[in-house]
């Protein structure tokens, strides 16, 4: 689930206490390119009695498609991926002055890089926040014009995001104690990529996801089996930012956790 630190609406106590509210036991925080909601997530699951998962959900490309891949059981302090973590977040940084930039040429003049930044609280900015703004400003009349007209990945404006490689994201997460995991393969649609991924260290695939046929899970679970992967799942909760999902659509058992827990063990000795 998302958080306010990257492109969620709630702030990490927020959305622990929901979780509560939902009945779930564990719960994995994985906000993009920052942890910083991590500790203070668990120490809200201390309080409800819940279990917080350390979690990241990092951008890679192919071929310039967008691959997430999350991680879980990160150390949060470890060096190298705080190290890593600012250099993203500061490319993001940058990306989004980038495009405010390119609008300005296109006669939007009234974008401030300091508004969005205040306005989303966020560590780790991304181009729904510049949607939020473009909407705010009256330039468009949802996120999804502001995507279709100014922000999408085929407009003029568009800046891409920091590249890395599956195969680096999926090292930088197992050196610092974790398991990598495909994020919704049902929505990236590339499959062909998960036995590369395998050879590279991927320790699991994300089966259950909200809004998707019994027939795709059974798929992705048939998947799973095949390369010896963890299934893992979730809402992919964004809070208000995300309104066809919400903390504790899709559940999955403990047991799965459970194994999670045994591959990070795994994954990073
Ligand atoms: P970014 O990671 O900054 O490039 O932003 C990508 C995010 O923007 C995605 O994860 C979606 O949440 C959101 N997004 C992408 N396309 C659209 C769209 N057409 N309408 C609304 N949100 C979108
Ligand atoms: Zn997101």
């Amino acid at each position: 689930m998302h958080t306010s630190f990257s492109d969620g609406s709630a702030s990490p106590e927020a959305v622990v206490e929901e979780s509560c509210h939902a009945g779930l036991s564990c719960v994995s925080i994985t906000d993009h390119d920052t942890m910083a909601a991590v500790k203070s997530a668990q120490a809200a699951g201390v309080e409800w009695g819940i279990e917080v998962v350390a979690g990241i959900e990092l951008s890679t490309q192919v071929q310039d498609k967008d691959i997430h891949i999350l991680g879980y059981f990160m150390d949060p302090d470890n060096a190298l991926l705080v190290q890593k973590l600012g250099e993203f977040r500061a490319t993001r940084f940058a990306r989004i002055n980038a495009m405010i930039e390119n609008l300005k040429k296109q006669g939007i003049d009234n974008l401030s890089f300091e508004d969005i930044k205040a306005e989303a609280q966020s560590d780790a900015l991304g181009r729904p926040h510049l949607a939020a703004a473009l909407v705010k400003q009256g330039w468009a009349n949802s996120p999804w014009q502001a995507f279709d007209k100014y922000i999408g990945d085929q407009c003029q404006a568009y800046v891409p995001k920091h590249q890395q490689s599956p195969k680096e994201a999926i090292a930088l997460i197992r050196q610092a104690g974790g398991v990598a995991v495909m994020a919704h393969p049902m929505v990236t649609k590339r499959d062909e990529l998960i036995a590369g991924f395998v050879d590279q260290g991927l320790g699991g695939i994300e089966v259950y996801y909200p809004n998707c046929p019994d027939a795709t899970i059974f798929y992705y679970e048939g998947l799973a089996r095949k390369y010896k992967l963890a299934m893992t799942g979730g809402s992919d909760a964004h809070g208000k930012n995300k309104s066809n999902t919400w903390i504790g659509k899709k559940r999955i058992p403990c047991e799965l956790v459970e194994q999670l827990r045994v591959r990070a063990k795994r994954s990073s000795e």
